[in-house]
């Protein structure tokens, strides 16, 4: 059948009772930018089928890598953390999709990139924790709290790629 055909019987209301599509906060962190790895890095959540909803290339101040990473601000390395997100500009991305938190995770690899996975982000492109390329929000909650927290509300753009029906039933 062709594609105008599904696209009329796959109507908008129909995909939405599907389930809701979750966000997620996904950041390449300053290496990846100073290493050149930007389009290589969105490239694989784009392929993956995961809508990009929001991107922005951005130098934050502390006090925003410092709120981003309150949970760890009492840990050892808390300082250098910060003085690391805040060294030089950053990438933001906002993704849509289903099951987009866990599975954007699972793209990027463990914290650490000698025990990340090949074929992750960071098992591909990293060799140390603290140059660990990209971050990804650990649960939706967070994804909400750092979307809100990174972006303005018009820097978020929803919208339906065109190529949806072919990416799902
Ligand atoms: P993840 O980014 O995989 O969710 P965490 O939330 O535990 O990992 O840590 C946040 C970030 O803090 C890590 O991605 C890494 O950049 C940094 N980090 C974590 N543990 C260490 C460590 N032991 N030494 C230096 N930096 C660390």
């Amino acid at each position: 059948k062709s594609l105008s055909i599904r696209r009329s019987v796959i109507s908008p209301v129909v995909r939405a009772s599907q389930g809701p599509s979750e966000r997620s906060y996904v950041m390449i962190k300053p290496d990846g930018v100073q290493r050149g790895l930007v389009g290589e890095i969105i490239s694989r959540f784009e392929k993956k089928g995961f809508t990009l909803i929001g991107l922005k290339l951005y130098t934050c101040s502390s006090e925003l890598a410092k709120e981003h990473y309150k949970d760890l601000s009492s840990k050892p390395f808390f300082p250098k953390l910060v003085e690391y997100i805040t060294s030089g500009p950053v990438v933001c991305l906002a993704l849509k999709g289903p099951g987009v938190v866990a599975s954007a995770r699972k793209l990027i690899g463990a914290t650490n990139p000698l025990q990340a996975e090949p074929g992750t982000i960071r098992g591909d492109l990293g060799i140390e924790t603290g140059r660990n390329v990209v971050h990804g929000s650990d649960s939706p909650e967070n994804g909400e709290r750092e979307i809100a927290l990174w972006f303005k509300e018009d820097e978020v753009c929803e919208w339906e790629p065109s190529m949806m029906p072919w990416l799902r039933e």
